[in-house]
């Protein structure tokens, strides 16, 4: 048993409110965006909407540890184009104590997408650590790099992104007063947006807590551009080509090169999820899952929740409602544990089944004979009132034989 000290199977409700809900339980990885980027947006805001993720916005529970050399590769792109990304991004190398170091064999931070399609997007911070190795983590479309210009922009944005910058425009203090059915009616005539993404790519909005004390700052290479027309009041921000002095104090807060980070929090991360594998058991009356993961622990100590969450064959959630053995109404079974910092745990890994998540046969529509669900395993930080995710795997697919 290599797993510290998690709890004994929890019978107890969850005490904290996730808002998973069938209707918004979709991937947002599919979300196509040629206004700008689609980044921001770690899964966790599409299945929780009432905590406060994120703060000149940061996410500081997604920061890389500070004097971190993160290794990046190219997937594809020509070669001319991957000298000018790489210039562009060390423009952070100058304010923020981080290292960008571009590798074309082994294992990589930062996996880049240099295509004409599919527009720009990235990972929030060390969110990226959780996708394989042989997966993007952040894309770059060429058919808008027309200008320098909006290559040079669109770069220092995106790699904004991938060290735990978050859209300015989602600072709580930006008090901008958009005019949401003219911005609704346009982004889904041009873009084909639904309100649902405008909400999420525009209108949400981050806790005080994420701006790290900086002020709302318009110039800022995180923000989108707002028409004159999305405003109420005729504000607008036009596109920002540069990085302000706003995003150089912010990222020099984050990442000093003088002396350690001042506001630090749990930062956790998973890597290295491998299966999820599934056993059923007459004897134990349930069904066991076995997520094969590990852990890395910094920052602060912190509450984490393993969940293993059950949907039929069609993919569908089982709802439950009331039950020990359900989050949110969704049929499901966790282990929480505190966990302290600097630590790097592993769960399920070298053939052992060291780290159990048990559902009773009772809590799921089990039938004699054939039955077909899907398990999705999913990895939650709970520090105060802010819930992280860290991890969602895709669904593995369960066949058993109950006799
Ligand atoms: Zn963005």
């Amino acid at each position: 048993m290599k797993y510290m000290k998690l709890c004994t199977l929890l019978i107890v409700l969850f005490g904290i409110e996730f808002s998973a809900s069938a209707q918004k339980d979709k991937n947002d990885e599919d979300v196509v965006q040629e206004y700008s980027c689609s980044s921001e947006v770690p899964v966790a805001n599409v299945f929780i909407e009432d905590t406060t993720p994120g703060r000149g916005l940061a996410d500081n529970y997604y920061l890389w540890d500070n004097g971190k050399t993160l290794y990046v590769k190219f997937l594809s792109g020509s070669k001319s184009l991957q000298d000018k990304v790489k210039t562009i991004a060390k423009e952070w190398e100058k304010y923020a104590n981080i290292k960008f170091q571009f590798v074309e064999v082994g294992p990589s931070h930062i996996r880049i997408n240099l295509d004409d399609k599919g527009g720009h997007n990235s990972l929030i911070g060390t969110m990226a650590i959780s996708i394989p190795q042989d997966e993007k983590t952040m894309n770059f479309d060429t058919t808008d790099f027309k200008t320098y210009a909006a290559m040079y922009r669109t770069v220092l944005h995106e790699f904004g992104h991938a060290i735990g910058l978050l859209h300015e425009h989602y600072s709580p203090i930006a008090g901008i007063h958009w005019n949401k059915s003219a911005v609704y009616a346009e982004l889904k005539q041009t873009q084909g947006w639904t309100k649902e993404m405008v909400d999420v790519n525009l209108f949400q909005q981050y806790n005080v807590t994420y701006t790290n004390g900086t002020k709302y700052d318009p110039k800022s290479i995180m923000h989108y551009p707002v028409f004159a027309r999305w405003t109420t009041d005729g504000f607008n921000v036009n596109w920002n080509n540069q990085l302000s002095e706003g995003d150089i104090a912010l990222i020099k807060l984050l990442y000093p090169k003088d002396g350690g980070r001042l506001n630090e929090v749990p930062r956790f991360t998973i890597s290295d999820f491998t299966s999820i594998k599934v056993t059923n058991s007459d004897v134990k009356q349930g069904i066991s899952v076995y997520p094969s993961f590990n852990i890395n622990t910094a920052g602060r100590s912190a509450r984490v929740y393993f969940i293993a969450f059950f949907y039929d064959s069609d993919g569908n959630p089982i709802m439950k409602e009331g039950n020990s053995y359900s989050i949110n109404k969704m049929a499901a079974t966790f282990k929480s544990t505190v966990l302290d910092v600097n630590k790097k745990l592993s769960a399920n890994k070298a053939n052992a089944n060291d780290f159990e998540l048990f559902i009773p046969y009772s809590e799921l529509p089990v039938a004699t004979g054939k039955n077909n669900f899907q398990v999705e395993f999913r990895v939650y930080l709970l520090d105060d009132k802010e819930l992280k995710i860290l991890y969602q795997s895709k669904r593995s697919v369960f066949n058993f034989i109950k006799s």
